[in-house]
């Protein structure tokens, strides 16, 4: 593959994120006081958008499988919770700056941008023993050496441009807080760093309430919490985020068939939602987490580069085994088809609903000359868009206003309608291409005689003429969920 340009792409992102601000997509946090790094919030098409994402999600685990039921647990946990799980000692990033610039960097993140760069030239043998000694270092903790690491490749800063390290030290990823009035050690608790311990710690309230037999799944969506050392590239590592997991309970011995069972089925979903097989890859992980014995990506090319939206992990007994001991009570279940008590073993599929709205949004967004002239829209799936169509009267009197409200009344239960009748009709056209409305309906004094509307499509351009008693059915065929969750079943 060509490499690509760089400021092409980076220019790319910028436009995206111009774009998603200026349109009520995304804006930075607390802006009027400039900002607060890495938190973003939603506008009212971004609320929209990652609602209809949000349950895309959830209708394909819970609806599509008889054996997937929901969970909502709280973001604040009993805090020994995060001692089994093992985030209080190991939930920590390499952290480096660079004393020249005074800026801070993740260790390991800088030795992969370099890893990438030789596999972009062509030197894939380097980059991956780059990776491995990286690796080898870093489940060794040996900081020192990995310091070296940075300053023999020439990896540099890219502010200061030189390799002026400091020492790299370990730094925890967990927001702590104080529960109560009184501030001691023992009133220490975390925002969830992840949804997934919520899951397990209510395994078997879970399993006996809804009468779950293994193999099972619980799924939640929720937000979690990590204090990452570099936040970058928007929306795609934040401070405060959403994710949506879901952990599915296996008996011993079998993981590693479901495992690859549903690293099939979450690919496939990518690719329901209308992302092209080209711009996804799976990355099978070689260094493994503590608790994994199989793990892999789904990436996305982003304009920055294939990065993961997904992670698919087989995380074995290792956290019903944890709270077990932790907890001193029986993660156990009878499992009547064997007569054997066990712990489960676990398949997580676990994606970021931020990532995944990045993932939509840059998929969606396409700028092309039409006549010589710039035209910019975002492309998104009709189940996703923010909002399905558009009602626009021609003009502010005769009697179309009152007609167009009509056609609102009719659909705004069961869509997302916007009434618009200020500026010329091109130009009311334009801004809802800016936000991906799939429809546009003009109301004009035809309608008055005949009951029949313009229906224009944003991805052509076209028009039909249509009567106002399909709209509702021809709606409803276009924007059904069941067009991306049909490719699944
Ligand atoms: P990364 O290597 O990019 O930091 P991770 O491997 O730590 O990600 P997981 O712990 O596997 O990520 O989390 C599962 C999913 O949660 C990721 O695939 C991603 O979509 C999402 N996610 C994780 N961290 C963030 C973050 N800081 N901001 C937004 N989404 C995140």
């Amino acid at each position: 593959m060509a490499k690509k340009d760089q400021s092409q792409e980076n220019n790319l992102l910028k436009d995206i994120i111009a774009h998603a601000k200026e349109y009520g997509f995304v804006y930075p946090s607390s802006e009027i006081y400039d900002g607060l790094q890495a938190v973003y919030d939603y506008g009212p098409y971004g609320v929209e958008l990652k609602n209809n994402l949000k349950r895309v999600w959830w209708e394909s685990m819970t609806r599509l499988h008889e054996n997937i039921v929901g969970l909502d647990a709280a973001i604040f946990m009993h805090p020994t919770t995060w001692k089994a799980s093992g985030h209080v000692d190991s939930f920590n990033d390499p952290m480096v700056d660079n004393k020249d610039s005074k800026k801070r960097y993740r260790a390991d993140v800088l030795i992969e941008e370099k890893a990438a760069q030789y596999e972009n030239a062509g030197d894939i043998d380097r980059a991956k023993s780059l990776l491995s000694a990286m690796g080898k270092l870093m489940e060794a903790e040996d900081f020192a050496a990995l310091r070296e690491l940075l300053i023999n490749e020439e990896i540099s800063c890219p502010i200061s441009g030189t390799t002026n390290w400091t020492e790299i030290r370990q730094f925890n990823l967990m927001f702590s807080t104080q529960v109560g009035s009184v501030a001691d050690e023992s009133s220490t608790i975390y925002l969830r760093p992840e949804t997934a311990q919520g899951i397990f710690v209510n395994f078997l309230n879970v399993q006996k309430t809804a009468r779950m037999k293994i193999p099972f799944g619980i799924a939640q969506i929720g937000k979690a919490f990590r204090n990452e050392i570099v936040a970058r590239q928007f929306i795609f590592r934040m401070r405060e985020f959403e994710q949506m997991e879901m952990q599915y309970f296996v008996r011993p011995g079998s993981e590693l068939e479901w495992y690859k069972a549903w690293a099939s089925i979450r690919m496939k979903w990518h690719e329901a939602l209308g992302i092209p097989v080209e711009k996804l890859r799976r990355h099978d992980h070689e260094k493994l987490a503590h608790y994994a014995n199989a793990a892999l990506d789904i990436e996305y090319e982003f304009p920055f580069g294939y990065k993961e939206v997904e992670g698919i992990h087989s995380r074995t007994d290792f956290d019903l085994k944890s709270h077990q001991e932790y907890s001193r009570k029986k993660q156990q279940y009878f499992d009547p088809e064997i007569n054997q008590n066990y712990i489960p073993y676990v398949i997580e599929t676990s994606i970021g609903a931020d990532r995944l709205f990045l993932m939509t949004l840059c998929n969606a967004y396409v700028e092309e000359e039409v006549e010589g002239k710039q035209r910019t829209y975002l492309k998104f799936h009709p189940a996703l868009a923010p909002v399905k169509a558009a009602i626009l009267p021609l003009t502010k009197k005769d009697g179309l206003p009152e007609k167009a409200r009509e056609i609102v009344e009719e659909l705004k239960y069961d869509f997302n309608i916007i009434y618009e009748d200020a500026a010329s009709i091109g130009k009311r056209y334009t801004r809802q291409d800016l936000i991906g409305t799939p429809f546009c309906i003009a109301v004009d004094h035809q309608t008055l005689e005949d009951n029949t509307v313009t229906i224009r499509h944003r991805d052509t351009t076209e028009q039909e003429r249509l009567p106002i008693s399909e709209l509702h059915h021809k709606l409803g065929e276009a924007c059904s969920f069941r067009n991306i969750v049909k490719h699944l079943a």
